[in-house]
């Protein structure tokens, strides 16, 4: 159900699921978290979106399949003949599918003749992917926990966000592993550190510098592997002294005994270290930067792909599905790839944020047509009102979903969307290096899964030879060809199928045969980054003050952070869980409680949170005095009736990769 991807086992009684549990695949060995088990309340949800809707008068009516997609081909060709192929474009969420889902949206786009594919990793995730792939040349998919003698977890809260990988992390700690958690809130996982660091929001690089600083006073560091597979080491060493612990207890907040504490796990783990880097630190406008700075500590310890380190999987090595290579559209500006060209160089990803200005002001070129599949933007993208108008302004928007959400209320169509057990997808474990196919466990009439419905529209579209596999089972044969892993080896294991065997330290290899050590322009790991130079950034991983402690306003005297993870709703989605509204019912904004002693509320009191942009009313969740810092609060994101994004704004983000400030956005809050 989320990108865990743990295996399951489902019950049925006279068709109906009666029960989910957990199977004995390689990555969950039998364990589910509640959102894994809850899933059974989906399946039996009156709200779920069963015939596709078109909205006549304001109003939803049901339509037949046939119809829609006709109706919905013969739009998209107007716009193209109008505007051009370029007007239209596609956004993929996490909904209703993951990696497979997103090439086959990919493939579409690009075979209809557009650059401009979208979805919600231009302001999640990928900030981490960019800055290790600019350090090492690759994401760590899949760090090595369970072999780790010292994990350093960085704004990341693995039992709400993944809670399989907190079984890793246990099972490292009981066999002696160190773990420290670096956040700005004490979470389940730093509830379960030996050392917990309580940093302000956005200052975790001048933390890592000063870490970086100690670690080489104190010789801490692989001589060999810097010297070796590095560039950059003496550039980073004078730039990190400056970072002297005075400097870095004012500016984080940490004291110098818990720095020291840090740096001595992390030197006493030797190679068998991993930062594990979540997505507090990338909703910043230093985010990767301080990715980056982060990534070094893995470099001066030669934590990459060892074994207790930042593994680095090989890839399955199916088909390429994707159409860059063979049909790239650049000559045709996807959107935001001029102002984000690291964004788009290594992901290919468009920037949603620009793409909403385009939208609204038609500059450079009109975009008129969205496809959206299980994402809600005017719930996730930050300045939501925004959001909210550019979707309106499209001449044609049309939403696939499970169930009806903010953004799909404004659609043009809404098309029923196929669950995890309506359709086949291919899913690799990077951890274990194991393939699994899902098992289509039913079908229902008008619900296509999304080769499906992308087949079905390009061959209106006249694109039909990009999709000329009848179905996603067809497609899946063709997938598989050069692995020499057939189909039918994957139905056979369904706990999933180990497609290579784990190899450590494949860069001492690559090295001795003459090849690049690492997937970077130098073929080392790049401290410093002549590319990002090139570019007119720093080349070095530069620290970088944020806007609420360098430019504090009175006006706005709190720094706000979403986003964090409740254990029984992923991403925004999981509300028409009835079970989990009893355990979680609404929105609400966490603070310390001289904060809320000095606004005069308690919790369950309501409030007004008022950002330069919009102001929002919440209840409010006064926390335990070592939960949250003074001055700093909290509020979950996928709220309709308190929608955090209404405050959020869009015109503060990374330069590098144009992520949105999220985690610490300047705020007041009035008593209502
Ligand atoms: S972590 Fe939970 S929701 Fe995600 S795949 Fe596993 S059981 Fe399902």
């Amino acid at each position: 159900m989320c990108d865990d991807h743990c295996g399951i086992n489902v019950y049925t009684e006279n068709g109906k699921i009666v029960d989910i549990d957990g199977s004995n695949h390689y990555w969950n060995k039998g364990r589910l978290c509640v959102k894994g088990r809850a899933g059974v309340d989906f399946f039996n949800n009156e709200n779920r979106i069963l015939k596709p809707l078109k909205k006549v008068d304001g109003k939803f009516v049901e339509i037949e399949l046939e119809q829609a997609l006709d109706e919905i081909a013969a739009k998209m060709l107007e716009i193209k003949a109008k505007d051009g192929a370029r007007a239209l474009s596609i956004w993929k969420g996490e909904a209703v599918g993951f990696a497979q889902q997103e090439e086959i949206a990919r493939r579409f786009i690009h075979a209809i003749g557009s650059p401009n594919y979208f979805s919600n990793d231009s302001q999640c995730f990928v900030g981490r992917w960019i800055g290790y792939s600019l350090m090492a040349g690759s994401w760590m998919a899949q760090p090595d926990f369970a072999n780790s003698k010292c994990i350093v977890t960085w704004g990341a809260n693995p039992p709400n966000a993944h809670p399989n990988m907190t079984q890793y992390i246990m099972e490292a700690k009981q066999k002696g592993a160190k773990l420290v958690c670096i956040d700005s809130r004490l979470t389940n996982i730093a509830r379960q550190a030996h050392v917990f660091a309580q940093v302000k929001p956005g200052t975790d690089g001048a933390l890592a510098h000063g870490i970086i600083r100690l670690l080489i006073e104190k010789d801490m560091i692989d001589k060999d592997f810097v010297e070796n597979y590095t560039v950059g080491f003496e550039q980073l060493k004078e730039y990190s002294a400056k970072f002297t612990e005075e400097f870095v207890c004012q500016e984080t907040g940490v004291t110098a005994e818990i720095l020291h504490q840090i740096v001595d796990a992390i030197g006493s783990g030797g190679n068998q270290v991993i930062n594990y880097v979540g997505n507090g630190l990338e909703h910043h406008e230093n985010g990767i930067n301080n990715i980056r700075a982060v990534a070094c500590i893995d470099a001066l310890v030669g934590g990459f792909d060892q074994k207790g380190g930042n593994f680095m999987p090989e890839g399955f090595g199916q088909q390429e599905l994707t159409l860059y290579h063979e049909l790239p559209l650049m000559h045709l500006d996807p959107i935001g790839a001029d102002k984000f060209p690291v964004l788009y160089e290594y992901r290919q990803e468009c920037h949603t944020m620009t793409a909403m200005d385009q939208i609204l002001s038609e500059e450079p070129y009109p975009l008129k047509s969205m496809i959206i599949i299980g994402a809600n933007p005017v719930s996730t993208n930050p300045n939501s009102a925004k959001v909210a108008a550019a979707m309106e302004k499209l001449e044609l928007l049309v939403v696939r979903e499970l169930v009806m959400s903010d953004t799909a209320e404004l659609a043009d169509y809404v098309l029923p969307a196929a669950s995890y057990l309506e359709r086949a997808e291919m899913h690799c474990h990077g951890m274990h290096q194991v393939v699994t196919l899902t098992n289509r466990l039913t079908t229902i009439p008008d619900v296509q899964d999304e080769y499906q419905f992308l087949h079905d529209i390009a061959h209106r579209l006249g694109a039909g030879e990009y999709f000329p596999w009848e179905n996603e089972d067809a497609l899946n044969e063709w997938l598989v060809e050069p692995t020499g892993v057939t189909i039918e080896t994957l139905k056979a294991n369904p706990e999933g199928y180990q497609y290579k065997p784990l190899k450590y330290k494949k860069w001492e290899e690559r090295a001795k045969n003459g090849e690049k050590a690492f997937k970077t322009r130098t073929g080392k790991v790049e401290i410093y980054s002549e590319y990002l130079e090139s570019l007119g950034y720093e080349g070095l991983p530069v620290y970088k003050s944020p806007d609420y402690i360098e430019n504090a306003e009175v006006e706005f005297p709190f720094a706000m952070i979403t986003g964090a993870r409740k254990l029984v709703y992923y991403h925004s989605r999981n509300k028409e869980f009835k079970r989990f509204r009893t355990a979680v019912p609404n929105g609400e904004v966490e603070m310390h409680p001289a904060d809320a002693a000095a606004l005069g509320v308690k919790s369950g009191d309501r409030v007004k949170v008022t950002s330069k942009i919009g102001s929002i009313e919440i209840e409010v969740s006064v926390r335990h005095e070592n939960e949250i810092m003074p001055g700093i609060i909290q509020i979950t994101h996928g709220w309709k009736e308190s929608n955090v994004n209404m405050i959020t704004h869009d015109d503060k983000f990374d330069p590098i990769d144009g992520f949105p400030l999220m985690k610490a956005v300047k705020v007041n809050i009035q008593k209502i």
